[in-house]
């Protein structure tokens, strides 16, 4: 039977709950547990798929192709827990599913209410997971802050879980903020009002993760515990760690944090194997060689638009030794400074991301260009790689009006298009290519190189290819297709001839990139750029 962690989050959102959750995970894996790592999202959405990245930052997507939260990346960049649709639950879901029931009677004439037929959906559903074999301890951590009114239900379902499977199989974490005000007074109030807050629920918080800026002292971590009646060794101090957020798992270890969560649930086992994690952020603090990325791409204003593009460039940086700063450059507004030249030539390598509908394409459309004329390292991740395949059909293969239907539906050339049998059926929603395929490497290319495997298995989300009918005509001018579909129908990647590493996938690398395994493609990109670097 599986124990099971719940985290919430207190004060405030954004205080890192995801992290936290994933840095447990490690931790207890480190101790040779077996996790699964559940995320809920209160809002009323199914998935996160529809939702703009300005609103909800990046659409995570596992290996059986769910469209979810970026945190279950964060659980897969720290955890080996294996996550798909089922890990990922919002109000949205659970509402449909009971809806869908009592469409079909199924509730046998009874009055359909959140409590029971809600909540019993929500503990079905973490039940489900949990209770599989082999699991040891269940992480579950719920979405917003206590006091949100979409996260009541939620609560309550975690409270009785709490109660039908007693003290020794759960545990509580709470996640709140300890602010410092002007003056450099550290606040311990926020916290106790929000412990209260869980109390009122009929919730007692087990540990306390404090967000604070410097680690709390002694005086203060006694008067939380005392006030909010937890253990004093329960209460930790989540502090701003100023190197990596992979410092955390070895942050909270030192603070005793899964001594406490094991003795809380009656866990005997090895003690914690955390080097890997140390020697991390030890390699991360080393000074490498300087280089610069320039990311262009849309929605480039908002931080965790590109979340696990930003980590995968992170986790090749370590590994290399190689300290990169990663500039985002809003493809629009390049296409309208004079001075473009200028800016892509400060940099040492491009990188174009994935990206949907028309604005800012002429922009990513230059950058590749100045690229492969320049011999600038660039990495072209799903429409990345269109965008190299539209740009070399235009400037290499001469045809002028060369373009993607996603961009020119009319378009006499489209070198980048819907599957033939896509064509009539285009909906949002459930239309995408989605989740893990195979792709076949040809040898003696550089994403062969980089992987060094003849079969990959990479995760997909988009809904136009390259165009068939042009293949020909594209290898013959020089354009390397590298990687094909199991049927040898879709093309995966392509690369440029005679440059030092210019390559684009149609899928998603970064989805499977973590820092004790950094993604292939990132490592050889990271290396050629600073292989490139003109000193
Ligand atoms: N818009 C492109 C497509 O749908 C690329 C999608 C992406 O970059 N994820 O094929």
């Amino acid at each position: 039977m599986s124990k099971y962690i719940f985290t919430t989050g207190g004060v405030c959102s954004s205080l890192g709950k995801g992290i936290a959750s994933a840095s447990m995970g490690a931790l207890l894996e480190c101790r040779g547990l077996k996790v699964c790592m559940i995320k809920i999202d209160p809002y009323l959405n199914v998935d996160a798929g529809t939702m703009s990245p300005y609103q909800h930052g990046e659409v995570y997507v596992t290996d059986d192709g769910a469209e979810t939260d970026l945190d279950l990346g964060n659980y897969e960049r720290f955890t080996q827990s294996p996550l798909s649709a089922a890990n990922s639950i919002t109000t949205g879901q659970i509402y449909q599913e009971v809806i869908r029931r009592e469409r079909a009677g199924q509730y046998l004439g009874k009055c359909v209410q959140v409590v029971p037929h809600i909540t019993d959906e929500i503990k079905r559903r973490i039940y489900s997971l949990g209770e599989k074999p082999g699991i040891d301890v269940t992480i579950v951590e719920t979405g917003g802050t206590v006091g949100d009114i979409e996260s009541i239900p939620y609560l309550e379902a975690i409270r009785q879980i709490i109660h039908e499977r007693g003290k020794k199989n759960t545990c509580s974490v709470h996640l709140t903020l300890v602010p410092e005000v002007a003056g450099g007074e550290v606040k311990t109030k926020p916290t106790q009002h929000s412990v209260k807050a869980m109390r009122e629920i009929g919730i007692q918080p087990d540990v306390l993760l404090c967000r604070c800026k410097e680690e709390l002292d002694e005086g203060l971590k006694k008067k939380i515990a005392l006030f909010t009646n937890i253990d004093f060794d329960s209460v930790l101090s989540a502090h701003d760690v100023n190197t990596t957020i992979y410092e955390i798992p070895a942050s909270y270890h030192l603070q005793g944090f899964d001594r406490v969560v094991c003795e809380k649930l009656d866990l005997k086992t090895k003690k914690a194997e955390i080097a890997p994690w140390v020697k991390l952020a030890d390699r991360y603090k080393k000074d490498g060689r300087k280089v610069t990325i320039g990311m262009v791409g849309k929605y480039t204003l908002l931080g965790d638009t590109y979340k696990s593009i930003d980590e995968g460039i992170v986790h090749a940086a370590i590994k290399n030794n190689v300290d990169v700063e990663l500039v985002k450059i809003e493809s629009d507004e390049l296409e309208d400074r004079e001075d473009w030249q200028e800016q892509l030539k400060s940099l040492d390598g491009i990188l174009v991301p994935g990206g949907f509908g028309e604005r800012g394409i002429i922009g990513m459309t230059m950058a590749a260009r100045f690229a492969r004329e320049n011999k600038l390292p660039y990495f072209g991740i799903c429409l990345g790689v269109q965008i190299m395949v539209i740009e070399f059909c235009r400037n290499v293969l001469g045809i002028a009006d060369a373009d993607s239907s996603e961009f020119r539906p009319d378009g006499k050339n489209s070198v980048i298009t819907l599957l033939e049998e896509q064509v009539d059926v285009i909906e949002y929603g459930g239309t995408m290519r989605l989740g893990g395929y195979d792709s076949h490497l040809v040898k003696g290319t550089k994403i062969h190189e980089a992987y060094g495997n003849d079969v990959i298995r990479e995760r997909h989300r988009h809904r136009y290819e390259v165009a068939n009918k042009y293949k020909d005509a594209m290898v013959d001018a020089g354009l390397v297709l590298s990687g094909f579909s199991p049927d040898g129908q879709l093309v995966e990647s392509a690369e440029w001839k005679d440059h030092p590493w210019g390559v684009g996938v149609q899928f998603h690398p970064e989805f499977t990139s973590t820092p004790l395994k950094p993604g292939p493609l990132f490592d050889e990109f990271v290396k050629a750029v600073a292989n490139n670097k003109k000193d």
